[in-house]
């Protein structure tokens, strides 16, 4: 399997650091609004490399953390008047019903920076001691010339860098020792929340969150570090500084970076005005469809957002999923008629089968080709069009069913069109029911029992009153 590897800029072998094990971590977003759909691009691409590496056998450490305390959660809580930690309490909560809705799994750890506060502590004074940090008026700094490997990433030369900041030093920052180097922690000021530390009341910086909060869940060096094209520079370079220097190990084997979620060509930010939140497209499409779309391409292609294009996402998921649920009907059939033998010509749509699997192997094996691995489940999708018929045997119809819904699934798919009925709306349906008896509106009455019978639920009247149970 390969990876694009953004800090060699290469494909390479994926090895990880211990064999069967995968640790990895996704910066998360920070909280709070809602989530935008552009946030939701490295959310869905890197679930699905997860499942993927999990369909290959590996044990996954996944970790995306929350940013829950920034300059803008805390401008928006006192715009509110109330605590930040009510701001981002309740926008991780909205993020994570958006992810659950958009099928992305819940991380093995989902920390959140600000009950991680005493390891950044800890880190900031190891950087201190080894001489690449220092503390000015009670801000710390990193100071980027301690670190031989600045910009290896980013492929920026500091001193380049340097004659561009020059304006950074008449803006009042001429405490710091270079005008490169960054804050690891800041004092408060007035109104905002704060951790005491051995340099001031205040709170860290971004960048170290990230590189603590991996150390922990993940350990010093990680298989995978992900996250979107615009984290490279500062935040994932200085992470790498920071890492590297506390922990005297390689940071990341491997970084990954999805490209932009576009609208207009441009990318869409929140500062910019141009977004739509997850919620929004809720509305217009299932969120399936936007999962689907965002998989039609592949993750290091910008990808412009249009009600054109995600609606011919959702003709093409339909596609997918009328031949499932055809499929799974002929299946079902099947499995009740006696059993037969496999017919001769079976052995070579099976060979058909199994060649588009490899296929799709293929493509998630060449750096997470998603866009290749969809082409390849419409391709089983014809295939089980046309040889998946009345007349097939259970065995081979059943056999390329479970393939496409599987090969689904990985992608965070589900072919499963209908709704499962929650246990809620069984109640509050038997308490309709009830109540219309009690009118002597035996019709209605009837009319929900049919109709639960047809999502499989059969009431039985009792003494103790209605019972039911999923046939
Ligand atoms: P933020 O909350 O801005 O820190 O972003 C959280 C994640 O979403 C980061 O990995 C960003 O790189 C990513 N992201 C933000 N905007 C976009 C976009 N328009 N397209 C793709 N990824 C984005
Ligand atoms: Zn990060």
């Amino acid at each position: 399997m390969k990876i694009y590897n953004s800090l060699t800029k290469s494909k390479q072998e994926f090895v990880p650091i211990h064999e069967g094990k995968v640790g990895m971590y996704v910066c998360g977003p920070t909280v709070y609004n809602y989530i935008h759909i552009g946030n939701a691009r490295p959310m869905i691409v890197f679930d699905t490399v997860r499942r993927y590496l999990e369909y290959k056998g590996y044990e996954v450490n996944y970790v995306s953390n929350f940013t829950d305390v920034d300059d803008k959660i805390i401008k928006k809580a006192n715009e509110e008047g109330v605590e930040p930690s009510v701001i981002s309490e309740r926008y991780i909560a909205e993020c994570q019903k958006d992810m659950e809705a958009l099928n992305v799994r819940e991380a093995t750890h989902h920390p959140k920076a600000t009950e991680e506060i005493p390891e950044m502590i800890q880190m900031i004074s190891d950087l201190i001691e080894k001489g690449h940090a220092y503390e000015v008026n009670g801000t710390v700094y990193y100071r980027v010339r301690s670190f031989p490997g600045y910009g290896k990433l980013s492929k920026k030369n500091l001193d380049e860098m340097q004659s561009g900041h020059r304006d950074i030093l008449v803006a009042g920052e001429s405490e710091k020792e270079d005008p490169m180097d960054f804050v690891l922690w800041k004092p408060k000021k007035e109104g905002e929340p704060f951790w005491p530390s051995p340099w001031s009341d205040g709170r860290p910086g971004w960048h170290i969150e990230c590189s603590v909060m991996s150390k922990k869940y993940v350990g010093d060096t990680l298989d995978i570090h992900a996250g979107g094209e615009d984290l490279i520079f500062p935040h994932h370079e200085n992470e790498i500084a920071q890492s590297e220097a506390a922990n005297d190990a390689p940071f990341s084997k491997y970084w990954m970076h999805n490209a932009f979620l576009n609208i207009d060509n441009k990318k869409m930010s929140k500062s910019a005005g141009n977004f739509f939140t997850v919620r929004e497209i809720g509305e217009k499409f299932p969120l399936s469809v936007l999962r689907f779309f965002m998989l039609s391409v592949h993750y290091r292609s910008p990808l412009n957002f249009s009600d054109t294009l995600v609606q011919a996402a959702k003709n093409g998921l339909d596609r997918i999923l009328t031949a499932v649920d055809r499929a799974e009907e002929l299946v079902e059939q099947l499995a009740q008629k006696p059993q037969t033998e496999e017919r001769p010509e079976e052995q070579g749509y099976r060979e058909q089968m199994k060649a588009l699997v490899a296929k799709y192997e293929a493509a998630m094996d060449d750096d997470f080709n998603t866009a290749d691995a969809i082409a390849a489940i419409f391709e089983l999708v014809k295939l089980a069009n046309i040889t998946i018929t009345g007349e097939s045997s259970y065995s081979y119809a059943k056999e390329l069913l479970d393939e496409i819904v599987q090969l689904c699934d990985i992608l965070g798919i589900e072919t499963k069109r209908e709704e499962e009925l929650l246990d809620a709306d069984i109640e509050a349906l038997i308490e309709e029911r009830q109540q219309a008896r009690k009118e002597k509106n035996f019709a209605r009455a009837d009319a929900i029992r049919d109709e639960l019978l047809e999502k499989g639920i059969v009431l039985k009247d009792t003494r103790e009153g209605v019972k039911w149970s999923k046939a």
